[in-house]
């Protein structure tokens, strides 16, 4: 299984004519997940051909316009289209409130559909999906309101079976290799136990991401990012108004750059850009920090 990451909104505060309001999809197989839903990211998404009954949960960072105003008619939209299981959407504390304000004054038109809101607390954890492959866990950043950042990745995979050896071990071909694939011991016909030692490979971790937008550099943003394939990042301005930056509870392109080699993501993708930078420029200048940096476009597809 790959995840895939296809941003749906790259710009920062207001949509322009190139990059809409942060949202980011991140696809694997059948299903796929949101992280934010600034305005427009449901047009964008249908514009990448996403299907979204195939939608597990939408991760929404904080509650600023420009990260949620896309959400009531995207949820407008899934209660249209009739859908049965719930719909998880994860964020900050106040999004129950603001959502059942929404609901009362007849603005959402879920309909019958179950919104499962998991309001993120204190240092964040697990957010748990049901019937999702989807493994997801949230870190408080730092910006002017409260905000979670989000870990997305995908369950480890067996290690590779050695069918070299498994013959020379007699042990036949069929549903006993699955078991030893799987990690278990099996027992042959002529009663000796083989265990998986020496004829597996080592488990393969799972493709992995992490998302932290909107925040000033933070060490939760190393955390989420630790050894993941591709962290996302908010780059909102280039490193000479960096001052400007932290006023406004924002990060660098450098600054980011700096957060993805300490906790050695593979690649880094910057996004959330101010509507006054280049952000291919931004890329450039940062890339002297960490040698894998994307300038992240909508609709760009990213694979990990
Ligand atoms: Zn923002």
């Amino acid at each position: 299984m790959r995840l895939n990451l296809i941003p749906l909104g790259t710009s920062a505060g207001r949509p322009t004519l190139s990059r809409g309001a942060s949202a980011l999809a991140v696809v694997t197989e059948g299903a796929w997940v949101l992280c934010d839903c600034g305005e427009g990211a449901q047009i964008a998404a249908l514009r990448a051909g996403l299907s979204l009954s195939r939608l597990d949960a939408v991760l929404i960072t904080h509650l600023h316009g420009d990260h949620f105003n896309g959400l009531p008619g995207l949820l407008g939209t899934l209660g249209l289209e009739g859908r049965q299981r719930p719909l998880v959407v994860a964020g900050p504390p106040g999004l129950t409130a603001l959502l059942q304000h929404l609901e009362r004054a007849g603005s959402l038109g879920t309909g019958d559909m179950e919104v499962r809101v998991l309001e993120q607390q204190g240092n964040g954890g697990e957010v748990r999906i049901e019937g999702s492959q989807f493994l997801v866990e949230s870190r408080p950043l730092a910006h002017r309101v409260p905000t979670y950042g989000f870990r997305v990745a995908l369950p480890d995979r067996a290690g590779t079976l050695d069918v070299a050896r498994t013959d020379a071990a007699g042990v036949p071909r069929g549903p006993l290799l699955a078991d030893l694939k799987a990690g278990r011991p099996v027992t042959l016909a002529d009663g000796r136990v083989v265990g998986p030692e020496g004829l597996v490979g080592p488990r393969q971790r799972g493709p992995a991401m992490a998302y932290a937008l909107d925040t000033v550099p933070c060490p939760s943003a190393v955390d989420l990012g630790r050894g993941v394939d591709a962290l996302v990042h908010e780059a909102t301005y280039e490193d000479a108004r960096a001052a400007l930056a932290h006023e406004r509870g924002h990060s660098t392109g450098v600054e980011a750059a700096r957060i993805a080699a300490e906790a050695e993501a593979a690649g880094l993708v910057l996004t959330h850009f101010s509507p006054s930078v280049d952000g291919a420029a931004l890329a450039d200048e940062a890339r002297a920090i960490h040698p894998r940096i994307i300038a992240a476009q909508d609709l760009a597809e990213i694979p990990l």
